[in-house]
């Protein structure tokens, strides 16, 4: 461990040394001597030279975490593997074939080795590959290791962070398992592998290698490598620039991808129980180099390259994740003309731009307003022409079917009339007979010697007996009955048994005339006459037109309580 962290701090040293040096030379030589360090010998022992083991001690304490990826198809021996990587019985169900869409179940364990804590994050793929449809498979997957990477990025936003204890669960190796076909890759491991490339240090591996030839395996291997490199995928290489691992990294990626062996079981090999799966026709072990890769996975992941993998995952991975993050919110290190920016002024210029951007979609949307309202105005005002010209036709129609009837009924009453002036003079002339029989020689020789017109008023309350402002005027004509009666007698006028509106039947006259009788001032009653018919003088007064003047009903004349005669 300490030389581990050794090996970092030196590494550090080195960049530092590396970027001093680059540096110095775009300044001129004055500079760089009053800018690089001056170094000096020390006369004896400060102590700083504990500080790996500071670093070490501290690591310890606080305990290290891991995150281990496993892609592959459900039973390709993801599980076994894992357990048998790290000589642990992870408890796990076995998962089934049957789930409709991929899905990530992560599972955190708690390991110690000597005193050295490890938060071991298993994540694994349920369903992977069991789809008809595989083209959305990888897409879970790269949201998960999205997902954890905004989750530690969010962390590292807050104002008050917690960094030193939080759980970081990006991931940190994606072990790629892939089947022993002997063939090639199939689209869904190459498609899945390109699009997590550049999220995740992808180590491939050949699952269930047992079940290949050796000569088979090679060849196999070859042909993978030749199609990830066609392809553009990047999986991850062990480092090469630490010189302490270079030759056995350098030498460990000219045997990618590995072909292991994944068992739990303990088989008697010799004199020894050794992990293996044993078959009738032989025992395959586990940790036998010369019957799978598996201890150099091992030696690779777990023994030499962890840190680099969790060192690569933040530097590189996340650092790309967390770049295009912030190059998304709006944020840049320098401005349009090269010009380093702050904080302060990418929030600024973003605010800017935000209201700028939100002025811009406020007057779009105005005027979309506006021409909505046009466009709705337009039809309205559409709709309200037809309804006007619907209307005037209607009001056409209207007016002629009126003026229609208004003729037929004119027609009608003249019709009536004509029958009513002719029933009643028929009447009249019965009733005379038979009231006076026997003067019936004399009025004969009188009409001979009267003039030929003669009025004959047929007095009674039409409107009495309908309405009733007719009472109301029957009975106001009822109080001037008397003056009107002697007015009527002295000065020869028609005697007005009710001088309200009284019609007056002028049976002799050329145009037939029912006429009435209203109270007029001083006691005269005033005639008044239908409308329709011309003024005439009668010598009584004034004949007036009468609005809502009514017909007399000729068969009512037969029940007139009273006949007036007078020459004219
Ligand atoms: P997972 O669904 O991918 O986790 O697969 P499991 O680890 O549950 O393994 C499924 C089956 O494959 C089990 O019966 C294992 O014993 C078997 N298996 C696991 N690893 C190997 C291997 O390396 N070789 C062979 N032949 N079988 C294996």
């Amino acid at each position: 461990m300490a030389s581990e962290v050794a090996r970092h701090l030196l590494f550090q040293s080195h960049i530092t040394a590396k970027t001093a040096h680059t540096s110095s030379q775009v300044s001129d030589h004055e500079q760089k001597q009053k800018d690089s360090p001056r170094s000096l010998t020390m006369s004896g022992h400060v102590g700083f030279e504990s500080l790996p083991d500071q670093l070490v001690n501290r690591s310890i304490q606080q305990g290290f975490c891991f995150n281990i990826l496993c892609v592959g198809e459900t039973g390709i021996g993801k599980s076994t593997l894992i357990d048998t990587l790290f000589n642990t019985n992870f408890e796990g169900h076995e998962s089934s074939h049957f789930y409709p869409h991929v899905r990530l179940k992560a599972q955190t364990y708690e390991l110690q080795e000597s005193n050295v804590r490890l938060k071991l994050t298993i994540v694994n793929t349920v369903g992977f590959g069991d789809q008809i449809n595989k083209e959305e498979s990888y897409q879970p997957i790269v949201d998960y290791i999205d997902a954890q990477f905004e989750a530690y990025l969010q962390e590292e936003l807050k104002i008050k962070r917690s960094l030193f204890n939080y759980h970081d669960s990006r991931v940190h190796v994606c072990l790629y398992f892939i089947s022993p076909t002997g063939h090639s890759l199939k689209t869904l491991d190459l498609l899945t592998m390109k699009s997590l490339d550049s999220k995740v240090n992808i180590i491939p591996v050949i699952a269930k290698a047992d079940a290949i030839s050796k000569t088979e395996l090679q060849k196999f291997k070859i042909k993978l490598m030749s199609e990830l490199v066609s392809n553009g995928v990047q999986i991850y290489h062990f480092p090469t620039d630490d010189e302490t691992i270079a030759k056995i990294n350098a030498s460990m990626n000219g045997h990618l991808p590995f072909a292991v062996v994944g068992s739990m079981d303990e088989v008697k090999v010799g004199n020894k129980m050794v992990k293996a799966r044993q078959y009738p026709w032989g025992v395959v072990q586990v940790e036998n180099e010369n019957h799978c890769d598996f201890v150099k996975l091992r030696e690779m992941l777990i023994c030499t390259n962890m840190e680099d993998l969790r060192d690569q995952t933040h530097t590189r991975h996340y650092e790309l994740y967390r770049r295009h993050k912030l190059e998304e919110m709006g944020f840049m290190d320098v401005g349009p003309e090269n010009q380093p920016l702050s904080l302060q002024e990418t929030y600024e210029a973003k605010r800017h731009e935000f209201y700028g951007e939100r002025q811009r979609k406020e007057e779009e949307m105005k005027q979309l307003f506006v021409q909505r309202v046009k466009e709705k105005e337009a039809i309205l005002k559409e709709a309200e022409r037809e309804l006007q010209a619907k209307f005037e036709h209607l009001k056409r129609v209207h007016q002629e079917e009126k003026l229609r009837l208004e003729e037929k009924r004119r027609l009608l009453e003249e019709e009536i009339m004509a029958f009513s002036k002719k029933k009643a003079t028929s009447e009249i002339y019965q009733n005379q007979t038979f009231m006076t029989p026997g003067s019936n020689l004399r009025k004969d020789k009188d009409r001979k010697k009267e003039p030929s017109y003669r009025l004959e008023l047929l007095c009674f309350d039409v409107r009495a007996c309908e309405t009733i402002g007719g009472r109301k005027d029957a009975e106001e004509a009822n109080q001037n009955r008397c003056k009107l009666t002697s007015r009527a007698d002295t000065a020869a006028e028609p005697r007005v048994r009710n001088p309200c509106e009284t019609p007056l039947l002028l049976p002799d006259w050329p145009t037939p005339a029912l006429l009435k009788l209203r109270p007029g001032p001083g006691g005269f009653p005033r005639v008044t006459q239908d409308p329709t018919w011309p003024r005439r003088d009668c010598g009584l007064s004034s004949f007036r037109a009468s609005p809502g003047h009514r017909v007399l009903p000729t068969q009512r004349l037969s029940s007139l309580p009273e006949v007036l005669t007078r020459t004219v």
